[in-house]
């Protein structure tokens, strides 16, 4: 291996340079995700506490980009506000190059559908459908035909090694399995951005480990950028950079994985 395979992935704000001093072309950062100045706030009048403090986010396309922080430090509130789930009171998302909250609910609401796949810690699955069924479902509603359904949900729960559970209901899986159903049911539509909270926080490490590892291979697969949220610092190994926020303000925007020791 070449010493140059082993260079990890430029900050945000670096401009890397060739060998000769000039800057490839390559090298002109695309931004999945560009937030700015994001701010929001819980409850009312002399009660109302800030959550969000003024965040700053830059996730580049193709990037696994993992945001840590304790508890309560505002991360699902974060993530809610770059994937168009929550309004932020005040800021800026850029998502695709869309500015995402001038888009009207609706036009929110089919970006969300077109672009965006979700994974949460509680897997969200529809108890009475089976593995199938539930990404079939999500393919419907993308516009796929039902034969293209039927394949598209077999290939990608093969993917993720559950070509055993195709016709389990979520109550005949493990929580591993569940999380690998709700993960193929996320990459089926193959979004161009996929959004996780704490997705591995139901699970034991070995579990954590598989997903973690099948979300970094079907997204560097699929050329998808990953934005994933957790307290989990055994997660730190397999991100492209960590983000660190604490009391709803980013505190590191490339922390040494290193530093997160379990
Ligand atoms: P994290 O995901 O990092 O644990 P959250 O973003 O969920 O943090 O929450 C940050 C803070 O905002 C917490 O103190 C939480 O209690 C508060 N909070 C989050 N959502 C709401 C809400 N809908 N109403 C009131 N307070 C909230
Ligand atoms: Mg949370």
């Amino acid at each position: 291996m070449s010493p140059a395979t082993l260079v990890r992935t430029p900050a945000a704000d670096e401009s890397p340079l060739d060998e000769a001093g000039a800057a490839p072309a390559a090298a002109v950062k695309r931004y999945a995700i560009e937030a700015r100045g994001l701010t929001r706030a819980f409850g009312k009048g002399a009660l109302k506490t800030p959550v969000l403090k003024g965040i700053d986010l830059l996730v580049e396309e193709g990037e696994i980009a993992l945001v840590m922080g304790p508890s309560g430090s505002g991360k699902s509130t974060l993530l809610a506000a770059v994937s168009g789930l929550t309004r932020p009171d005040g800021g800026k998302v850029i998502v695709l190059g869309e500015d995402l909250w001038s888009l009207s609910r609706g036009k929110i609401d089919r970006f969300r559908l077109r672009n965006c796949g979700f994974i949460f810690q509680g897997f969200n699955l529809f108890a009475a459908l089976t593995a199938m069924q539930q990404i079939q479902t999500v393919l419907k509603y993308v516009g796929l035909k039902k034969a293209e359904r039927k394949a598209v949900a077999m290939e990608t729960l093969v993917a993720v090694g559950l070509d055993h559970r195709l016709h389990n209901r979520p109550d005949k899986l493990s929580g591993g399995e569940k999380q690998r159903v709700a993960i193929a049911r996320a990459l089926a539509k193959k979004p161009r951005l996929i959004f996780a909270d704490e997705p591995t926080s139901a699970l034991d490490g070995e579990n954590g480990r598989i997903i973690m590892e099948l979300l970094r291979k079907s997204a560097k697969e699929q050329g998808a950028t990953v934005l994933c949220v957790t307290h989990d610092v055994r997660l730190a190994q397999y991100a492209d950079r960590i983000i660190t926020i604490e009391d709803g303000r980013i505190t590191s925007t490339n922390a040494d994985p290193a530093s997160f020791h379990h």
